[in-house]
């Protein structure tokens, strides 16, 4: 079931989620809709909150990014990805973020039409649980490593817009009160604060 996908203003984006237990209610129906809403915005990760949900969940699916490379490159925004990847997780803690910082144009299915340039260090290492509450800890670099920085923000209720300059926040003001107040026009299913 494709689920709403909150918009900018919802007062859910600005929460910190909280950890979840395996006895979690319907939780694999949960990812199943959660993939299909993902999918259907054309993401590559979606977290809980977007959904309305302030549980520390978010998927990544970067394995869709690797016919794109070619597009997606310009000036110091270089596009990186080696290997995509496809995961669920579940509780996440980043331990530790290395590497040279980069700079990459983000969007976010609950900003639509908004993209901000965020420098993000290249790689970390995170600590969470899967689907099936397994254990991992991990090392994710380049496009892997800047979507889960992006989920991971959104549980912390960090948003793309508080990485942005006051020059930048300035610029697209209108466009975010808009999304904010439903005058929005995107193909997938939104859920607004004020409508
Ligand atoms: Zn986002």
């Amino acid at each position: 079931m494709i689920l709403p996908i909150v918009a900018y203003g919802h007062p859910v984006l600005k929460k910190v989620a909280q950890p979840i237990t395996a006895d979690y209610p319907g939780l694999k129906q949960l990812i199943d809709n959660m993939w299909e809403t993902m999918y259907n915005g054309n993401g590559v990760g979606l977290a809980a909150p977007q959904i309305g949900l302030d549980i520390r969940m978010f998927m990544v699916d970067s394995e869709q990014l690797m016919d794109d490379e070619e597009e997606e490159s310009e000036g110091d925004s270089k596009f990186r990805l080696t290997k995509g990847i496809r995961r669920v997780f579940i509780n996440p803690e980043i331990l530790e973020e290395t590497g040279e910082p980069w700079t990459y144009e983000e969007g976010c299915l609950s900003i639509p039409d908004v993209r901000v340039k965020i420098s993000r260090h290249e790689t970390l290492r995170i600590k969470y649980v899967d689907e099936q509450f397994q254990e991992h800890t991990e090392t994710f670099s380049e496009m892997n490593a800047r979507i889960i920085q992006h989920e991971y923000d959104h549980l912390q209720g960090i948003l793309l817009t508080d990485h942005m300059t006051p020059l930048k926040r300035s610029l697209v003001k209108k466009k975010l009160d808009n999304i904010a107040s439903g005058k929005v026009g995107v193909r997938y299913k939104m859920k607004f604060a004020q409508r």
